[in-house]
């Protein structure tokens, strides 16, 4: 179906972009299809002249349509429903429902956010901020993302994990809105911490806990591997065999063991070697976290003392790190930052970047995580609050 349609006197002659009314340049490309929602099991299409106006801006532009986003093929409330689907139901779903491509469905969302971005500041009272990295396409590719610890939203998106990166973030935010940021939480890659130091005179860094514990979880590895390779060395084959099933017994929390883990993490305990001992460490400084404040700082103290003494080099190696990084594992401790949002948030976006496979570009990726955690989901057409 097809539906003829033209803007009302008052929205006509305005440049695409910016809205202004301007003197009219020329006919455009003349007529123009823009998919609307379907009626039914019938496609609709909504055709108008698409003239363009000269604006003193941005030259001849094609002008604003009332039913339509600029440079949009789909009408508004079709694009907000195709936005809208993306984040409450699958790939597949959204695609078949609408008859739209993958990357159709990319430069939608694309469109939507930059759009809500563009309307209201998106930095606007960052107080307390934590950013992280994560990476996708098989660890090739990285994103760099700002969450707001206080909304609990995704602020910030870009591809990259090193210093331009980062500084295209600080240079977004302007010297104004950095001097009133008063946390940062990072993972302990030490740039970031410099940068943020550098930027944002008033704020404390606080380490992310997670990165911390998964320091202890990559020395508890190192020690599992070394204990391994002796008693294979020493031909206990069987011993070696049950000490390369233990890995997940002593990775995972102790809350989270199956039974079968829980024998095996018992039977590590029962050896009563490095191993056992350097599982203790890695738990122990786990709890430093769920403890926290000033009870979780005096924790640490007894942990270094204790693992700068356990004569275990991964061990004592991790002390040494933790003490150089004391400042701002203290800062974390005490501001007690939501360190699950960073996370759920980092878990959400890995979802999110198997999701996104197929776009043609990062910057569709990063829309559709600002669209799901950014809070930029438009309510469905004709439903608004
Ligand atoms: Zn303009």
């Amino acid at each position: 179906m097809v539906a003829h349609v033209r803007p009302r006197k008052g929205s006509r002659g305005r440049c695409g972009r910016c809205g202004r009314r301007c003197a009219g340049y020329d006919r455009g490309e003349g007529r123009r299809r823009w998919r609307g929602l379907d009626l039914g099991t019938i496609k609709v299409f909504l055709e108008a002249d698409a003239p363009r106006v000269a604006c003193p801006e941005h030259g001849p532009t094609v002008v604003q349509v009332p039913w339509a986003r600029h440079a949009a093929r789909q009408t508004r409330a079709f694009e907000d429903t195709a936005a809208w689907l993306v984040t409450h139901t699958s790939k597949t779903a959204v695609g078949e429902l609408l008859r739209v491509t993958w990357r159709t469905v990319g430069s939608i969302v694309t469109r939507v956010v930059g759009e809500a971005r563009a309307l209201r500041d998106p930095f606007d009272g960052l107080r307390r901020i934590g950013i992280d990295e994560i990476s996708y396409k098989k660890g090739h590719r990285y994103l760099m993302v700002v969450v707001d610890h206080d909304t609990g939203r995704l602020v910030w998106a870009a591809p990259g994990h090193d210093k331009p990166t980062l500084a295209k973030f600080f240079d977004a935010l302007g010297e104004d809105r950095c001097a009133q940021v008063r946390l940062v939480s990072a993972d302990a890659a030490e740039w970031i911490g410099e940068m943020v130091r550098e930027r944002c005179e008033n704020a404390t860094v606080c380490l992310d806990p997670f990165h911390i514990v998964s320091w202890a979880t990559d020395a508890l590895d190192v020690v599992r591997r070394e204990v391994w390779n002796t008693a294979r060395r020493a031909g206990v084959t069987g011993h070696a065999k049950d000490l390369k099933g233990a890995r997940y017994a002593l990775w995972k929390n102790p809350e989270n063991l199956t039974a079968r883990q829980r024998a095996k993490l018992a039977w590590v305990a029962t050896l009563n070697g490095p191993l056992y001992r350097a599982y203790l460490l890695k738990e122990q400084l786990r709890e430093v976290f769920s403890l926290r404040g000033a009870a979780g700082i005096a924790l640490l103290d007894r942990w270094l003392a204790w693992a700068s003494r356990c004569r275990i080099p991964a061990f004592v190696e991790l002390a040494r790190r933790i003490r150089k990084n004391r400042a701002g594992i203290d800062a974390t401790l005490t501001h007690e930052l939501s360190n699950a949002l960073v996370e759920s948030t980092n878990t959400k976006l890995r979802v999110l970047t198997r999701m996104a496979f197929g776009f043609a570009d990062p910057e569709a990726l990063i829309a559709l995580a600002l669209l799901d955690r950014g809070g930029y989901c438009p309510p469905l057409p004709g439903r608004a609050a």
